[in-house]
This record gives C-alpha cells, sequence and structure tokens, in this order.
C-alpha cells in the first residue's frame, strides 16, 4: 500500500474497532467482556429515570429531604440507596420555580447523572440540542413544545465529568397530597432534564 493510500484509509466500523479494544483490553487480563455485560444489565434495570422521579416525589413530600437534596444531591440520593460512578463527584440539584426554569446539557459530548435520570436520549447527544440549547433556549424549547412565559427566566447548565446536575420540576397543582409513590409515576425523564414541565 502506497503512503497516499494509506492515509486515506476508511476508519474500521465502531463494532470492528469496540472489538479490537475489547481483545487488547483482554489480553491485559481486563475482563472486558464481563464489565460490558454488567454495565448493560445496570442500563437496563437500575440506572432508571424512576431513580430521579423517586428523588423529586420525596423532595416534594418531605420538607427536610428537600433540603438535604439541594444542599448534596448525592448525599441525599445516596441516602435513598442509589449510587454514583466514582468520578460523579456532585449532583447539583436544580430547582425550578414559577420564576426560574432551568435546563441541562453537556455541550462537550453527552454527560448526564446517568444512574439518576438514566442515559440520555439521543436528542441530547446532538450537535443542534448542545450548541442551540445555549445561545437560543427559548427556542430550542418552543420546538420540543415547552413555550415558557417571557417573563421566566432560563438558565442553561452545562455538564462537566464530575459535576452532574438534575432539575427538580415543580409539583402539578392538581397532585398536592398525593401519596409519594404515584407522585413518582408523574416525574419524567424530559423534566429532570428541563425540556418539559410536568
Ligand atoms: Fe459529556
Amino acid at each position: 500500500m502506497s503512503e497516499t493510500a494509506r492515509a486515506v484509509q476508511a476508519t474500521a466500523p465502531v463494532e470492528r474497532r469496540a472489538a479490537a479494544i475489547e481483545a487488547a483490553l483482554e489480553a491485559q487480563g481486563w475482563k472486558a467482556g464481563e464489565g460490558i455485560a454488567e454495565a448493560t444489565r445496570k442500563v437496563e434495570e437500575e440506572w432508571l429515570p424512576a431513580n430521579g422521579a423517586r428523588l423529586v416525589a420525596k423532595a416534594w413530600c418531605d420538607p427536610d429531604f428537600k433540603r438535604r437534596l439541594l444542599a448534596d444531591g448525592r448525599a441525599a440520593a445516596l441516602e435513598l440507596g442509589f449510587e454514583f460512578p466514582r468520578h460523579h463527584r456532585h449532583l447539583v440539584v436544580l430547582e425550578n420555580t414559577p420564576a426560574v426554569h432551568n435546563v441541562i446539557c453537556c455541550t462537550l459530548c453527552s454527560c448526564t447523572a446517568f444512574t439518576i435520570i438514566g442515559l440520555p436520549p439521543d436528542w441530547y447527544k446532538d450537535l443542534e440540542y448542545r450548541a442551540r440549547v445555549v445561545r437560543e433556549s427559548r427556542t430550542v424549547l418552543k420546538e420540543m413544545g415547552l413555550e415558557l412565559p417571557p417573563e421566566v427566566e432560563i438558565r442553561v447548565w452545562d455538564t462537566t465529568a464530575d459535576t452532574r446536575y438534575v432539575v427538580l420540576p415543580m409539583q402539578p397543582p392538581g397532585t398536592i397530597g398525593w401519596p409519594e409513590e404515584r407522585l413518582a409515576g408523574i416525574v419524567t425523564r424530559d423534566s429532570m432534564i428541563g425540556v418539559a414541565r410536568l
């Protein structure tokens, strides 16, 4: 193969690249296959938006818990038995109010508090969402079906590797007095990202 041909050689498909990395890890004694199987199981069974929904519902019902959740989201989530990878050093809980609406993104890639709100949806990873939600958040939210009154301030939070966010949506007035479990059932992933209201 000539130098030129080598330079333009196509990158292998993602499956082959992933298999090559897995093989290299196995050769070093890392049990990559087991790690992938375990992570896949956790994504499907444990790291679900239902976790964040429980945090939100408890915060709506229990003012002391809400105070702890807003002061240190990670510690409050650990209280309920949820887990974090070591590098998720902070979970910052952003409280929506009638005057302030919070929305999260990851301008660099796709970071979320995935053990709490689940893996990011595809649109969250799109360049378009990541670039535009920062610069024209009101328009992007409107395009996604959330039209906020002009007097509501929108705050956009850019996730980093060690600081993850979750939005604490406002409790719908018609649900005051509902039991916590029933409340958890109405909290959606999108409301905890901040692209929807309840
Ligand atoms: Fe990211």
